[in-house]
């Protein structure tokens, strides 16, 4: 019988992470199917517990279920504990480990799509919610100098730069808008929008999180959004000059790095990338 993997959401019928994990799994030969569940808040607890079940070797785990899954499972490690949120889980013969592969897939996409090095570079970042969060995470571990969190609810921010804080990297927060933001965006090295901004669906479709006017040529721009793939952002720092990712990237990495915890084999990145960017131009 093949062995089940999947993802957890609520709703769930909107996620792409079964067309690029499935791709994986079949171009690597794998007997294994994975599928979206839609598990309703109040059934999580039960829905968790039947992983432990032989056959089924993790989840991906996504919105509004990252924080609640870790009361139900056995051990969370050091990612997700510091982002105090899960979206991996790794079932070993009935013991359930949580994970978060956030931080490490928004780093090996920089890497390895962007060539950026985080190490003393001076970044940006727009928004303050979970995604900030696991970024601001990532980035403060790779030794970033400074961390400028912007964003329109300034306590937020704040929350963020006392996070980002350590021997190697200062933190500070600002506003989203107004002069600093532009000066912020005038120095950085790397830009990343974490906010909703550009997102089909979300408060601001059409806008941009940054002036057009503010973004210098010699910057990376990385928009976590990807729906679309191209944002408002990106189309700007295009024009700009500017050095541009878009949100796929660290979609398919954080993906690829829970397929390579439940298989052990190196998970064929470009494959997925392929399968994901079809998916979301196809929308
Ligand atoms: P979240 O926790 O809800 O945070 C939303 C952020 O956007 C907050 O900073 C919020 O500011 C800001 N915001 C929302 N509407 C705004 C507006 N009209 N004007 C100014 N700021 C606004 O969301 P999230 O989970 O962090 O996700 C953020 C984005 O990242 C989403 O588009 C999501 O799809 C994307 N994402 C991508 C990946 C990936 O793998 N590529 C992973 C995670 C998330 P306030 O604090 O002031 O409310």
């Amino acid at each position: 019988m093949p062995a089940t993997l999947g993802i957890i959401g609520y709703p769930i019928a909107h996620s792409i992470s079964p067309i690029f994990q499935q791709a994986a799994l079949d171009h690597c030969s794998i007997d294994a199917t994975y599928q979206a569940f839609e598990v309703a808040p109040e059934q999580v607890g039960r829905f968790v517990g039947d992983l432990r079940r032989e056959g089924l070797w993790g989840i991906n785990v996504t919105v509004p279920h990252k924080e609640t899954v870790i009361l139900h499972l056995d051990q969370v490690d050091d990612w997700a504990t510091a982002a105090g949120a899960v979206n991996t889980i790794v079932n070993r013969e009935g013991y359930l480990t949580g994970h978060n592969t956030d931080g490490l897939g928004f780093l090996r996409a920089l890497q390895d799509e962007a060539g950026f090095v985080p190490e003393g570079s001076r970044v940006l970042v727009l928004g303050a919610g979970g995604a900030a969060r696991g970024v601001v995470l990532a980035l403060s571990r790779a030794k970033a100098a400074s961390l400028i969190i912007a964003n329109r609810t300034l306590e937020r921010a704040q929350l963020l730069a006392e996070l980002a804080q350590s021997a190697d990297t200062e933190g500070c927060a600002i506003p989203l808008g107004g002069r600093d933001l532009a000066k912020a965006a005038g120095e950085a090295d790397l830009i990343v929008n974490c906010t909703t901004i550009g997102m089909s669906h979300g408060p601001d479709e059409a806008g941009s999180p940054l002036p057009a006017a503010s973004i210098p040529s010699t910057v990376l721009v990385n928009d976590l959004v990807y729906n679309p793939l191209e944002t408002p952002l990106l189309e700007a720092a295009a024009r700009a000059g500017a050095a541009c990712l878009g949100g796929i990237h660290m979609l398919v990495y954080q993906g690829a790095a829970s397929f390579e915890m439940w298989t052990a084999q190196d998970a064929p990145v470009a494959v997925m990338l392929e399968a994901a960017t079809k998916a979301m131009a196809a929308r």
